[in-house]
């Protein structure tokens, strides 16, 4: 072999060696379950985890749901890796087409899975609230694209943003043969953009970020609107509730993230009254909340919080 052959065939090996490792480091390989919640409900429940190189930034929860019309898709995932595994696992419960996704709120470690979906399902439907759909055509998208890859190393390249193409609003019910899902909104509470979803004949009910299971969030759109958020959820005949991050539950485990609002709220209101500033109330209210320590993103979430609940507390009392 002369030495520009032999060049050119060791670049094209290394070349074709570099990109399989390459694309199956990207991929989700790592098994999920397929949690069965009801009848026809499904959910894979991500890692309860901070964003990182490891979970690739897979670390919410996809709902499937498995109706007469075809799959149904509820939050798809960080990544064009996540939408992927979601097609797969959609295969072990039916040979059905995917053919709706509703996306729960703006945050992209919920919806960029959007693209691994329409990869598999070209003409797929794609709900959001109007906020997310008129963020996202504004550009949005690629914000969130770039913040997860930096999150992450780079672990969610080639990504594509595949936005809303239809808005669904609190009150609609839409169904797709024997199964209804009714849509909740309460205007801001984790964010300006929720879609909570009842999933009404399988008493489940999709709570998005309003319901995190052990895991604090740096972000909030208004404390008062998700605790009441958490109500309209709990008003409705549901029996299993699926938070945005952590693991379903029944009643209880939304109540338990319920009352770490409220008391989150009720201290910084009192330290408020007493003068306080929000970082001299940090350690007197990080000592109170001390049985919640152990959820994920706690030490790094906790101050932010603080400092959004005592804004929200100060336009309250003005
Ligand atoms: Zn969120």
């Amino acid at each position: 072999m002369n030495t520009t052959i032999k060049h050119v065939f060791v670049t094209i090996l290394l070349g074709s060696f570099i990109q399989t490792g390459y694309s199956s480091e990207l991929s989700i390989k790592k098994h999920y379950n397929l949690d069965k919640l009801s009848n026809n409900v499904y959910v894979i429940h991500g890692p309860n985890e901070a964003p990182s190189k490891q979970n690739k930034g897979f670390r919410n929860n996809p709902v499937l749901v498995n109706t007469s019309k075809g799959i149904v898709v509820i939050d798809p995932g960080s990544s064009v890796y996540t939408g992927e595994m979601v097609v797969k696992k959609a295969k072990e419960i039916s040979n059905k087409a995917i053919v709706t996704v509703f996306n729960t709120h703006t945050h992209g470690d919920h919806w960029l899975g959007n693209h691994g979906i329409k990869n598999n399902f070209n003409n797929i439907v794609i709900y959001s609230h109007p906020n997310m759909k008129a963020g996202i055509d504004a550009g949005d998208g690629e914000t969130w694209v770039k913040a997860i890859n930096k999150q992450t190393d780079g672990m969610i390249q080639g990504t594509k943003v595949v936005g809303p193409t239809k808005i669904a609003k609190h009150g609609d019910s839409i169904k797709f043969g024997n199964i209804t899902f009714k849509i909740y909104n309460n205007g801001k509470a984790h964010s300006d953009s929720d879609l909570m979803i009842e999933i009404v004949e399988e008493k489940v009910f999709v709570f998005g970020d309003n319901f995190r299971s052990k895991n604090l969030s740096n972000f909030m759109a208004s404390f008062k609107g998700n605790l009441e958020a958490l109500d309209m959820g709990l008003k409705t005949k549901a029996k299993i509730f699926v938070p945005g991050h952590g693991l379903s539950g029944g009643k209880k485990t939304v109540k338990d993230y319920q009352s770490f609002i409220t008391k989150l709220k009720k201290e910084v209101h009192k330290h408020y009254e007493a003068g306080l500033s929000d970082f001299e109330m940090k350690p007197k209210i990080v000592e109170t909340l001390n049985k919640h320590k152990s959820w994920t993103g706690f030490n790094a979430n906790i101050g932010r919080l603080i400092n959004l609940a005592y804004i929200e507390v100060e336009n309250e009392l003005f």
